[in-house]
């Protein structure tokens, strides 16, 4: 059974219940969760201003950035086994589960670097004044997980905030845990103080709720889906919390007539099966010239097919989906799909030795999916990928724009001119061309615009959020 980790101590909740852990490759429980309170998270947060007041604010700068190093190692060493936990609590095949890992050990290395290099300036005064601002800590910040990428969501939050010298009460998903509630274990061997990590189980409606209406948390970061956004940023309203939301996305892959299609095709195809399409940033809608609208359907129709779906252990080109009700919300959108007649060009095949009770969905290609349909429209959080056809430029940004949503864009051309006139007219945090996600890249700061959230996490620009400038102005006698 897993327990909650508080001030460095393996803790149950003060509820007495827990929750099952399920392998999404199998549909079988294999573990239990603590299922904590309102009194967990009083606890958590009591032992993070305690570390807060006693310890962690004579800690220098350089010194936290020994510590995230220490930590970044200690991930490092035990890369495997978290790969390995990972992988069944999250249904991650093993390449995808050994990156996760290898990006949790690049989020703590960076902010390790970065911890001694955040300050603030000296401002030009009048006569007889000095005017300095100072970046402090917001202090106990709090960091609501979701369950599709625990490893790295953890590392680009937990870390930047540690590293402006804050310490935290993390609340991962419900249904992937057991990575981070070792993470913290290995914190406290790296030297970290009790209570400068705190990790507290449950569902978010019970403990996720607690947390963000705690008092005593002085910033939220939250990643997850648009409503529960939402409601974080109601609750934190209404004491004036910080809050940094990271939401999700109907991310555009634009394609034009010249771009390089050997190039674009893999990246395209990986944009929208890794991870089983549960990634906010995935390349879920596919917009291509009208000129090459035939050929590359043909293409990917063909990649599509030969994609296998299967058990992660087996480490094939896509896993199951973490949970059965998350299948049942894909199955709905295809099923929408079809009453909608809209035609369905490829999937890829679940292989035989996935297991029926696993909850398993082939990647599908759809074509001329209609703009304002919900597919086009809504994130499936799943390998679904919903092409259409523009017929110019304006056109395209048009398409592109046209949801809720402004994550991430991705744009092949090779036409230098094109490049810049799209990157600027899409709306989207981040925007790549020629690539998709340049392979995750931890210095570059991410977050959205629209109803994709607000804040950036990642790279150093995160370290703002998590610090709040103080401006000190001395009158010299
Ligand atoms: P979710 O919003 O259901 O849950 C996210 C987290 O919030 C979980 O820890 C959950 O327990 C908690 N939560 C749920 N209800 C809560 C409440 N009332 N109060 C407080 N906490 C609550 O999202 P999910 O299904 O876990 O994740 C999928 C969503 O996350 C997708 O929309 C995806 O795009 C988004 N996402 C965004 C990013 C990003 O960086 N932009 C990254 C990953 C996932």
């Amino acid at each position: 059974m897993q327990l909650n980790y508080i001030a460095n101590a393996s803790v149950r909740s003060a509820s007495g219940k827990t929750i099952p852990v399920v392998d999404p490759s199998d549909g079988q429980p294999f573990d239990e969760i603590q299922r904590s309170n309102a009194q967990d998270i009083a606890d958590a947060v009591q032992a993070a201003h305690d570390c807060m007041d006693n310890v962690w604010h004579k800690v220098s700068a350089a010194e936290r950035g020994r510590l995230l190093m220490a930590l970044s190692r200690k991930i490092a060493d035990h890369a495997d086994e978290l790969a390995a936990i990972e992988q069944r609590d999250c249904g991650k095949p093993t390449k995808q589960a050994k990156a996760d890992a290898a990006a949790l050990v690049r989020y703590f290395e960076f902010y390790a670097g970065a911890c001694d290099k955040l300050h603030g300036e000296t401002l030009p005064y009048l006569d007889g004044y000095s005017v300095m601002t100072w970046r402090e800590p917001h202090g106990v910040t709090g960091h609501i997980i979701p369950w599709n990428y625990p490893m790295q969501i953890f590392g680009r939050s937990v870390g930047g905030a540690l590293a402006a010298g804050n310490v935290c009460v993390v609340k991962p998903a419900e249904d992937a845990c057991l990575s981070l509630i070792r993470v913290a274990q290995l914190a406290a061997e790296a030297g970290f103080p009790a209570g400068a990590i705190n990790i507290v189980t449950g569902y978010g409606h019970e403990v996720g709720d607690a947390l963000a209406r705690h008092p005593g948390i002085q910033h939220i970061s939250f990643t997850g889906s648009p409503t529960v956004g939402t409601l974080i940023q109601q609750v934190a309203a209404e004491r004036h919390c910080p809050v940094t939301l990271e939401l999700g996305g109907k991310s555009p892959q634009i394609v034009f007539a010249d771009a390089d299609l050997d190039q674009a095709i893999p990246a395209l195809v990986n944009a929208i099966v890794q991870n089983a399409g549960q990634t906010c940033s995935a390349g879920s809608r596919l917009l291509v010239d009208e000129k090459i609208y035939e050929p590359l359907l043909a293409r990917l129709g063909q990649a599509f097919e030969n994609l296998r779906v299967g058990p992660a252990t087996m480490d094939l080109d896509v896993g199951p989906l973490i949970r059965q009700t998350q299948q049942q919300r894909v199955w709905n959108f295809l099923s929408d799909a079809q009453v909608a007649g809209i035609p369905m060009v490829a999937q890829g095949q679940i292989v035989d030795e996935a297991p029926e009770t696993g909850f398993y969905q082939a990647p599908t290609l759809l074509r001329d999916v209609p703009v304002n349909h919900r597919l086009a429209q809504e994130e499936v959080f799943g390998p679904v990928l919903c092409a259409m056809s523009f017929r110019d430029e304006d056109h395209a940004v048009e398409l592109a724009n046209a949801t809720q949503f402004g994550l991430v864009a991705g744009i092949w051309t090779r036409d230098g001119g094109r490049q810049f006139r799209m990157a600027k007219r899409v709306q989207s945090g981040q925007v790549f061309i020629n690539n998709y996600g340049a392979g995750g890249g931890v210095e570059l700061p991410f977050g959205g615009v629209k109803s994709s959230g607000y804040g950036r996490e990642k790279g150093f620009e995160a370290l703002y959020g998590f610090t709040t400038l103080k401006t000190v102005a001395i009158k010299h006698g």
